[in-house]
């Protein structure tokens, strides 16, 4: 059957949306077959590249959402057509006109937050900083060797927050320089850019590299693999360059030049899971693995999809903020790909990640089968 967007005007507006490369799409399929989606249901981004090309996507439809950016098809695509960049483009489109699916409002609902108190969580600006309260942290200040870019999740989730205040301790007790800026930070932007918040995106980047450069920053930790893939890859569109690592580089080095000694033992089975940012989209593979083969005692094994092939938990592309029915989550595949493996813990090194997957661990009732950690956790009982 013939589809037919409702809104024909806006088709050149599409066919442009795919920029270069999708005109070379010979409609393998190959997306199709590695997409995380096919484990789930039905969702063909070769038809999206095809629609597009034509002008003929359905703009208002589910599928434009679905994408969670994951980067797996561009990876195996022999005619190196940019789908993720094509199905940000349509979200713009879409935004632009306003045609939302529902599951997609209260994705489109942390607009608001991110401009008004700099998060998508709905707190307040004011109490960025409390998760620090009580801990080794002071405000960053010129000359400081090191920013810790805390990010919005660490910041405020209840759960993260845990994760952030072990990571201030271990810098605390490697004698690491370093500061953050508290109610100074807003959220880096990259997920509401995935859902078609252009201006938003330019208006949070813009505020953090002036503080950035008001503060003197040289050198950026993050936490978060979306924070680390923004600074290092799209605020240099603005012209500007800062030194950024993720948590994983700093504490292996750490660990490397003898700062951080791993003397207890962590007598666990442990998986590690690659987020998307971190792995294929900044090839950050190695290091997490190296800091938990330095742990003694600690057994690492791998899952079935690992490295360039990790299943995505399915919280990128701004689908952390929008409800995915029971029987699609990616998160509930990936913990059942940890239980095949025997794995007591699930670690990993992002936000979203842990978010997706103690939402699994939660809704499968698996919290008496499986630990999720984030490394820095992992470390700090190791110390
Ligand atoms: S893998 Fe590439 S060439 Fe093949 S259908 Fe998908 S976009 Fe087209
Ligand atoms: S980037 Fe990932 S989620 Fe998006 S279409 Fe490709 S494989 Fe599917």
């Amino acid at each position: 059957m013939e589809t037919v967007t409702p809104f024909p005007e806006i088709a050149d507006e599409i066919k442009e949306a795919g920029g270069e490369t999708f005109k070379y799409c010979y409609q393998c399929g190959k997306c199709d077959v590695v997409c995380p989606w096919n484990k789930v249901r039905k969702f063909s981004m070769r038809r999206i590249v095809r629609e597009a090309a034509f002008g003929l996507t359905e703009i208002e439809s589910e599928d434009v959402w679905r994408c969670t950016t994951c980067g797996t098809c561009p990876q195996y695509c022999p005619r190196g057509v940019e789908q993720i960049p094509l199905g940000v483009s349509l979200r713009r489109i879409a935004t632009k006109y306003e045609v939302f699916p529902a599951s997609v409002r209260s994705a489109r609902a942390v607009k608001a937050g991110l401009l008004l108190e700099g998060n998508p969580l709905n707190e307040e600006r004011a109490k960025r900083a409390d998760w620090a309260r009580d801990l080794p942290v002071r405000p960053f200040a010129e000359g400081m060797e090191i920013l810790y870019f805390v990010g919005c999740y660490h910041s405020y989730d209840p759960r993260l927050k845990k994760a952030a205040a072990a990571t201030a301790r271990i810098l605390h007790k490697a004698g690491v320089d370093f500061g953050i800026l508290g109610t100074k930070e807003s959220c880096c932007g990259e997920s509401i850019r995935k859902i078609g918040g252009e201006k938003e995106f330019r208006t949070l980047a813009k505020q953090n590299i002036k503080t950035f450069i008001d503060e003197g920053v040289k050198k950026i930790v993050v936490a978060s693999p979306h924070c680390y893939h923004t600074f290092k890859n799209e605020y240099p569109e603005f012209m500007v360059s800062f030194e950024v690592v993720h948590m994983s580089q700093l504490l292996l080095d750490l660990i490397r030049k003898g700062r951080l000694e791993l003397k207890e033992e962590y007598r666990k089975r442990v998986t590690y899971h690659d987020p998307c940012y971190l792995g294929r989209h900044n090839g950050i593979y190695d290091e997490p693995r190296e800091i938990l083969k330095a742990i003694p005692g600690l057994e690492l094994v791998e899952m079935a999809s690992s490295r360039q092939d990790s299943l995505c938990c399915g919280g990128g592309g701004g689908r952390v903020w929008m409800d995915t029915p029971k029987g699609e989550r990616f998160s509930d595949l990936r913990l059942g790909q940890a239980g095949e493996v025997g794995a007591q813990v699930l670690a990993t090194s992002c936000p979203y990640c842990i978010t997706m997957f103690e939402d699994s661990r939660l809704s499968l009732e698996y919290e008496d089968k499986i630990a999720i950690k984030d490394i820095t956790e992992i470390v700090e009982e190791a110390l």
